[in-house]
């Protein structure tokens, strides 16, 4: 708390030398710096009543271009403190400032708005942002935090409109976060207006053709017609698109291959994928569990012992227990009850930016707030639970 009080003086001093040093170019007398309201604001600071030592600091600040820099830091400070009201006074006294440059007009008004979103006005926020990103050089430093502040408030058709618009001005790829807006969109819709998902769908493909989000979306579209032919085709290509999310595709192309009376079709299928990609433990346990509806308990668990030994894994051991007739009475419980724990515990999904894990799928990370970082993680017991089910 004190030590950004000592930077006051600082900011007022070198406000000071500015002055000087136009006072010995213009050879002007300036006593400004004398002034007795320094030494007034300094009382008050050490009386520790900072409101009133900043309001007196602030006025004695010689707000020129040079002072705008410390200025907008102190200003900084007060933000991340959360002292919002104080970084508001400071801005909102530089824009009253006549000698400001265009430049740094727009720099203090992006300033401002982020205390807006930072004090939860949000309304204010947006249209301060939106009245600088309306003018013939818009400041690039405004989409941000207005992009952040309609995801914050879940206005995905402005958020998309926003992110067109910042991608044609800048340098930066943000496609496949735009097409996460368009999935935000869809789901929103989904039940008001069913019909205007797919075009949604085909947007979010169209800014981001992997975009497995837009698929597994499309793909429940596609069941709900009872188009199942269709949507195993969508449900099928995730393995082009991003592999590691097939896991998210396996309940929803059992439930297709199920409904078109072709079971056998999803073995032959699963065995092809696990050709392609042997790493995938959700596809192994998956086909599992098509082997015990296809041939029985037995023949499905001859088939996990064998490619356990080449491909070991907790969820393959417990689903093999599940499957086996107890040969031990007290071992085979006791590891059951032990890999049951391990599965249980474990979490189905984790973000490759900051390492949050948990239970549900989130495309968007709930820690880092990074799009499409959260990916399934191996254990994937939605399969698991199902095939526990069936075997009890
Ligand atoms: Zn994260």
């Amino acid at each position: 708390m004190e030590f950004l009080f000592l930077l006051l003086p600082i900011a007022a001093l070198s406000g000071w030398l500015v002055a000087r040093k136009q006072y010995n170019k213009s050879k002007m007398s300036n006593l400004s710096a004398f002034n007795p309201d320094y030494f007034k604001g300094l009382n008050f600071l050490l009386n520790e009543q900072s409101d009133k030592a900043i309001d007196i600091f602030i006025r004695l600040l010689e707000v020129n271009s040079e002072t705008v820099e410390t200025h907008l830091a102190l200003a900084n400070l007060f933000r991340r403190r959360g002292e919002t009201d104080r970084a508001i006074r400071i801005h909102q006294n530089l824009i009253a400032r006549p000698t400001l440059t265009p430049l740094q007009r727009d720099n203090v008004l992006v300033e401002l708005g982020l205390d807006y979103m930072n004090a939860g006005v949000l309304d204010r926020a947006e249209h301060l942002f939106l009245g600088l990103l309306s003018k013939a050089s818009p400041p690039i430093e405004a989409y941000k935090p207005l992009l952040r502040l309609y995801q914050q408030e879940k206005k995905w058709q402005q958020a998309i409109d926003m992110a067109i618009k910042f991608q044609s001005q800048s340098k930066e790829d943000i496609n496949s976060t735009i097409a996460q807006f368009y999935c935000e969109l869809a789901e929103k819709q989904k039940l008001s207006e069913p019909n205007s998902i797919l075009p949604m769908l085909k947007k979010a493909h169209y800014y981001d053709a992997n975009c497995v989000r837009a698929s597994l979306l499309e793909a429940d579209c596609l069941m709900k017609a009872e188009n199942f032919r269709k949507a195993i085709k969508v449900l099928q290509n995730i393995e082009k698109q991003n592999v590691n999310y097939i896991s998210e595709a396996l309940q929803r192309l059992l439930s297709c291959y199920q409904n078109t009376h072709n079971l056998s079709g999803f073995d032959d299928w699963l065995h092809s994928l696990l050709n392609r990609h042997p790493t995938i433990t959700s596809a192994r346990i998956m086909l599992a569990q098509v082997i015990q509806m296809l041939h029985g308990s037995q023949a499905a668990h001859d088939y996990l012992y064998q490619q356990l030994q080449s491909h070991p894994s907790v969820e393959g051991l417990h689903t093999l227990m599940s499957l086996a007739q107890p040969s031990h009475q007290t071992i085979v419980p006791l590891i059951k009850g032990i890999t049951h724990t391990m599965v249980r515990r474990g979490h189905r999904y984790s973000c490759q930016n900051c390492g949050f894990s948990g239970k549900t799928m989130h495309w968007q990370c709930p820690s880092c707030k990074r799009w499409n970082s959260v990916k399934p993680t191996e254990i994937h017991l939605s399969s698991l639970e199902s095939l526990l089910e069936l075997s009890q």
